[in-house]
């Protein structure tokens, strides 16, 4: 597949990894692991090829010495958009591939295989089926489509009021015996395809999600917040939204919290970042504390995002669907919305299909629950956009990770939680400070170095910190519909920059502070801060959106938001369509605006709520 550009693949790996203490040089097993990958997956393949071939016939890298092709690496990063983001592009694909590999993994102390080894299938899972299971129409009372923190809610609580539910999801109901903790499996079995997860706009953004029973709540981190008392109060003020007062929310907060078990993360799960934390936060009178998570029982892995192996995370796969069929529900898997029937101006049901066959699901109501992006494309699809504001107003949360490595300090990000801790003093502002722990393989990526430099961290990898910037933004992207499919647009603002580059030059001070001896400041050019007079010249510079290293959004909102006027929202305050009877949208599409906290309590609070008044409607 790369032919005659292995030799230069093999010469930049040999360059970049020299051997480490816990790992060997980058070399020919490495070359053989990426050319298989390319080989199932033809897209990468040939974009590999075509990165390979530009900066061989450019530069003849493979016949250089080492130190020459180091000179030709760092160059080309420092270089123009186009060589900068070739030589991204392969040094990620090459540092990751190295630390992703069973025995390199394994010599950081981590499990390889987390998955368990006998794994018995609860009783429930006899109500799983698929729709070409059925010959006939399914008859229901409330369809739902969509099984995350959204539609795995509503079900539950519609389904405990008595009421014949049938949830539609599009991904499969992995469990405990799938979740090994290997990121570019997980990747390919529980995350949504690449061309939903990606936002063009200034920048290229990342808005991953999940395609799995539990939607994108089975990849979380399991942070837990209630919305925030001053969004609450925003919403109730400027947007009329009354029944949403803190007042009102409180005891949907109060459920959603008492099924998931949300609790305090403890010491154990927290693990180094804390003390390195309080540390930094000293001088500067910086608040921070443990984050609340939904999972009581976490051992600690770190592998929330590739699917939880313990179980012990309660996303909605866990907690709200197991108890939604043993009351009767049925969930039909590895099926996809085709169509929602509306005559009239009243949706009666929905048609799915499932390996190609097509089944008619009769119901009273239906409730979207595709999550902030796939909820306006199933709408726009079904040419239901009376406002004209489906798949506006999208929100994303812009994040960045910054890095520090420590010579005294033992952090291990990667034996605990990758995200129990928090500095919320900036909140207010619009910035909020999250930890973000890497496993190796991503955080070899994150390293920015090459080379002697690049080994020397990552044989000390335990003494290396993560932390997260997320920015309340405000809404600056789209959401349109090519037939199925998303075609995403994101615009980093003014505000948003300038609230990300005062949280990376914030958390690089907390990080100094604590002793860092090198911070990694997810800016382009900058390959690390080693002192606060370093900082100061960051300080004076402008930035752009693509002077950022990959912005995330995790948390895509408001692309059907709440309100109560129809001309500028897409759902009321009982999450009815606005003009369309009996046709409900129930997930993080509704949020009528960002709340600069982790949504998932907000977006489950919202559907517990949200079964109510359903539940009304239909009885
Ligand atoms: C990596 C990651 C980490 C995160 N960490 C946190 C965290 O720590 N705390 C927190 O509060 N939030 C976190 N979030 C965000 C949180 O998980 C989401 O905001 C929340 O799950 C969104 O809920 P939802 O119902 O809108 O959509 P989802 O939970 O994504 O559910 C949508 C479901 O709809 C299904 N679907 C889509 N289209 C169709 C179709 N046509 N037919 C049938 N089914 C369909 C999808 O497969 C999916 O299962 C994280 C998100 C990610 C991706």
């Amino acid at each position: 597949m790369l032919g005659k550009y292995r030799n230069t693949l093999f010469s930049i790996l040999e360059a970049v990894i020299p051997e480490g203490k816990k790992f060997p040089k980058g070399n020919s097993d490495d070359v053989e692991r990426i050319e298989q990958f390319a080989k199932q997956n033809k897209a990468f393949g040939i974009i590999l090829k075509i990165l390979l071939f530009t900066i061989e016939e450019t530069e003849k890298i493979s016949s250089k010495p080492i130190n020459k092709r180091i000179e030709i690496l760092k160059k080309w990063q420092k270089g123009g958009t186009i060589r900068r983001a070739i030589a991204e592009i392969i040094l990620t694909i090459i540092k990751f591939s190295h630390f992703y590999e069973k025995n390199v993994y394994e010599n950081f102390g981590c499990v390889w295989d987390k998955a368990p080894k006998f794994y018995q299938k609860p009783r429930y899972m006899i109500q799983v089926k698929t729709a070409d299971q059925f010959s006939e129409d399914i008859e229901c009372e409330a369809a739902v489509v969509g099984s995350g923190a959204g539609g795995g809610v509503v079900a539950k609580e519609l389904t405990d009021k008595g009421i014949a539910v049938v949830i539609v999801e599009e991904g499969k109901y992995f469990t405990r015996e799938h979740f090994n903790g290997q990121a570019i499996e997980a990747f390919r079995k529980f995350y949504s395809p690449i061309h939903r997860m990606i936002a063009f706009g200034n920048g290229v953004f990342v808005i991953p999600s999940g395609r799995l029973v539990g939607g994108s709540t089975a990849i979380n981190t399991g942070t837990c917040w209630r919305t925030p008392e001053w969004i609450l109060e925003r919403w109730e003020k400027e947007l009329g939204l009354r029944e949403l007062s803190p007042k009102n929310m409180e005891k949907y907060f109060e459920k959603v919290e008492n099924i998931i078990r949300v609790q305090e993360a403890s010491d154990r799960v927290i693990g180094g970042i804390k003390e390195v934390i309080s540390r930094g936060c000293k001088p500067l009178g910086f608040r921070h504390y443990p984050l609340k998570r939904n999972a009581p029982d976490c051992d600690a892995q770190g592998v929330c995002n590739f699917g939880c192996p313990t179980d012990a995370r309660l996303s909605t796969n866990i907690s709200y669907i197991p108890k939604a069929l043993e009351r009767g529900a049925i969930l039909l898997e590895k099926t996809k919305l085709e169509r929602i029937i509306i005559e009239n101006g009243k949706a009666k049901g929905v048609i799915v299909n499932s390996n190609g066959k097509k089944i008619k699901i009769n119901s009273k109501v239906v409730i979207i629950s595709c999550g902030s992006i796939m909820t306006p494309v199933v709408l726009m699809k079904n040419k239901i956009n009376p406002s004209g504001q489906v798949g506006k107003n999208l929100t994303i949360h812009p994040s960045l990770n910054v890095g520090a490595f420590f010579e005294n300090d033992i952090i291990d990000p990667h034996k605990h939680a990758p995200q129990a801790y928090c500095i919320d003093s900036l909140h207010r502002e619009g910035i909020l400070f999250l930890h973000a722990g890497l496993q190796p393989d991503a955080g070899a990526v994150a390293i920015p170095y090459i080379g002697d430099m690049f080994s020397k961290i990552m044989s000390e990898y335990e003494k290396t910190a993560w932390f997260g910037v997320l920015v309340e933004d405000r809404p600056s992207g789209m959401v349109k519909a090519l037939g199925d499919n998303p075609i995403i647009f994101y615009w980093l603002g003014k505000r948003e920059i300038e609230l990300l580059k005062k949280g990376i030059i914030t958390m690089a001070k907390i990080f100094l502070y604590a002793g860092a001896k090198y911070v990694f400041p997810p800016i382009r050019g900058i390959d690390d801060i080693k002192s606060f007079a370093e900082l100061e010249s960051l300080q004076t510079k402008s930035l752009s959106a693509t002077d950022f290293k990959i912005i995330v959004g995790f948390h895509p909102l408001g692309t059907c938001r709440m309100g109560i006027d129809p001309r500028n929202s897409v759902v009321d305050q009982n999450h009815k369509v606005h003009g369309i009877d009996n046709l409900f949208v129930c997930d993080g599409s509704v949020v009528p605006t960002s709340i600069g906290v982790n949504p998932q309590e907000t977006i489950m609070a919202l559907a517990t709520r949200a079964a109510e008044k359903i539940a009304e409607f239909i009885t």
